[in-house]
């Protein structure tokens, strides 16, 4: 349910809109979402970075270049997998795209290094960005170092110490990365320094942004930059099927995997596009971070979406077992999305997500994200009421990085020395 109520010709505009790439309008917004909610000092700035979206995204030489480096670089096209086993088990069809194979492990580089590119276009000194969880910090550090251009990576001090592995990484990759001891310590506290950073010189400075949310043009821009995973995997469903499949699923933290999916095959009226969201502990607000189910419209980081917050507007705590997918708000274009009726969201619980990260390793010898296995829950529960049908599943990210939670919640090393007698 949307928490947005709109005619139905309306939703029909909006649709049309969205497929003949109308949306977002020159002012940012997703029919009654997005926009700019920026200060007045950052207006320069995002107006500068919007004309050069306008400009580089359809320039051809911008476009060789980003071509050029998505496939020596980063890999490019990623696979398209069938899944036999889950398509036995499940009684559907089972495809995955396999973002999980990009360089360093998640699609969050296609993001990373188009904004890189961009970046050295505009002739920027350096690049700034913010990370959690340290997924979007490594990509941008891998892809700034790529590109020749100084990074700078704002994180809070409680997530410096929780994700040491991938701040070694950044450090590896030439990044200086700063931890932020204000406020929450964690990502809020980050995103607030790294404005305050962008702020005191925003022609020098490049702010990377890592999901496809924040103030115009953001949203945009992530959105151009990861619809390479639709586009391909469109292809290749059709190469290798002969024809769409009948629903896409894809995990949704901030949107960027599931929006770069989604977007290329909106206008597929048979495909069935569901974002599953991350269902935590339970549904109680705090327990979870089902913004898309439970939120209600407000303003947060620049634009306007749906939010998880309390009866005054107070924006709330979220808990997922999945650093990727724990943030209280979600990218504008999927808040419209639902609220027109193209794609529909769900959620999985942390349970059912560790349950098909099991599944998926056992039955395909695929270690998928954390993040990435919502979507497989969400798709296998769909699955029951729907065999025979066909299948296309975004693995937007490798586990690799999960081996901590992996170990604490299955047992690791420690449990196999003691089953085999050792204590
Ligand atoms: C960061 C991340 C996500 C969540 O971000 P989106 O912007 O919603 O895509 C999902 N999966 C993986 C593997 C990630 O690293």
């Amino acid at each position: 349910m949307s928490n947005v109520e709109l005619a139905p010709a309306e939703r029909a505009e909006l649709l049309r809109r969205l497929v003949a790439g109308e949306l977002p309008d020159s002012r940012g917004r997703f029919g009654p979402f997005g926009g700019r909610y920026a200060p007045e000092t950052l207006i320069t700035a995002l107006e500068r970075l919007t004309e050069g979206v306008q400009r580089y995204l359809r320039d051809p030489a911008f476009q060789s270049e980003l071509a050029a480096e998505l496939k020596d670089w980063v890999g490019r096209p990623t696979a398209l997998s069938h899944a036999p086993t889950l398509s036995r088990r499940w009684g559907v069809e089972v495809y995955l795209k396999r973002e999980d194979l990009a360089h360093t492990g998640a699609h969050k580089i296609n993001n990373a290094l188009g904004q890189a590119l961009l970046a050295k276009r505009f002739g920027a000194k350096r690049v700034i960005a913010e990370t959690g969880a340290g997924q979007h910090g490594v990509a941008t550090a891998a892809a700034c170092a790529r590109v020749g251009i100084p990074c700078i990576v704002y994180m809070g001090a409680v997530d410096v110490l929780r994700q040491a592995p991938n701040v070694e990484r950044m450090v590896q990759f030439g990044a200086e990365v700063v931890p932020v001891k204000s406020g929450d310590k964690t990502l809020r506290a980050a995103i607030d320094e790294a404005f305050r950073d962008w702020v005191a010189d925003p022609a020098g400075s490049y702010y990377l942004l890592g999901s496809a949310l924040g103030p115009h043009p953001y949203p945009l821009l992530v959105r151009e930059l990861q619809a390479v995973i639709g586009r391909e995997a469109r292809a290749q469903f059709i190469e290798r099927t002969g024809g769409l499949p009948d629903a896409v699923f894809a995990c949704v933290g901030g949107g960027s995997n599931a929006i770069g999916l989604f977007h290329p095959l909106a206008g597929d009226a048979s495909v069935a596009l569901i974002g599953i969201e991350a269902g935590g502990r339970s549904n109680k607000l705090g327990d979870n971070a089902a913004t898309l189910a439970t939120g209600r419209p407000g303003v947060l980081h620049g634009t306007c979406s749906l939010l998880l917050q309390d009866a005054d507007g107070q924006v709330q705590e979220t808990h997922s077992v999945s650093a990727g997918l724990d943030y209280p708000g979600v990218g504008p274009e999927h808040a419209l999305l639902q609220a027109i009726g193209r794609a529909s969201y769900g959620s999985a619980t942390d349970d059912e997500a560790l349950e098909a990260l099991r599944e998926c390793c056992a039955s395909e010898g695929i270690l998928p994200a954390i993040e990435s296995a919502h979507a497989l829950a969400g798709a296998k529960r769909w699955a029951r009421n729907n065999a025979g049908k066909k299948i296309l599943i975004g693995m937007s990210g490798r586990g690799d990085k999960d081996m901590p939670t992996l170990s604490q919640v299955f047992g690791g090393a420690r449990k196999i020395l003691a089953e085999a007698g050792h204590d």
